[in-house]
């Protein structure tokens, strides 16, 4: 019998997603109020990571801007992995719904002429960003029809499809 994990990503087979991709992580209930938390997985696990500096403004960029659109944004934060976010909603929202926040949001990313708050005065490491590298990771992850997007496991494409997949940016334009 495998053993269960208190959180919830230990339990996910991350041999078995097809990234990039959006998943309900965990639904909660806290005193009355539901808070529902994605994964936003842009990245193959275990095949390709969003170098620090890129990852870092792409954290800055979703967090600010994701607020422009919807109120009920509770904290987008990196993974450790760097493969991807988490991003944890007031409410009960749906993975279509996130979707068209997230979509929104790396439009205007692409065109953004600075990352918010990056300065000394606003930020733990204002010198590790990369605005071009984490505009290169939103047109990817644009790239991707919504369709697809909500598709997460490799099982939910048909085998020929599994070779279609969108590419990696290659090593020269991370
Ligand atoms: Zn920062």
């Amino acid at each position: 019998m495998t053993d269960r994990y208190n959180v919830e990503s230990f339990n996910l087979d991350h041999t078995q997603v097809a990234a990039p991709y959006i998943r309900v992580a965990d639904v909660k209930e806290l005193n009355g109020e539901t808070i529902t938390k994605f994964d936003l997985r842009f990245t193959q696990p275990n095949e390709r990571f969003i170098p620090t500096d890129a990852l870092h403004s792409l954290e800055h960029l979703l967090a600010e801007n994701s607020r422009n659109h919807s109120d009920d944004v509770v904290d987008l934060s990196p993974m450790g992995c760097r493969t991807g976010f988490y991003l944890i909603m007031h409410g009960k929202k749906s993975p279509e719904e996130v979707a068209r926040l997230i979509t929104r949001t790396l439009k205007d990313i692409l065109e953004a002429d600075q990352v918010p708050g990056c300065s000394p005065v606003h930020c733990g490491n204002y010198r590790d960003h990369d605005l071009e590298g984490a505009k290169r990771w939103a047109r990817r992850f644009l790239s991707v029809a919504e369709e697809d997007l909500l598709k997460v496991f490799r099982s939910d494409y048909p085998e020929e499809r599994l070779h279609h997949l969108p590419d990696w940016p290659r090593r020269s334009d991370v």
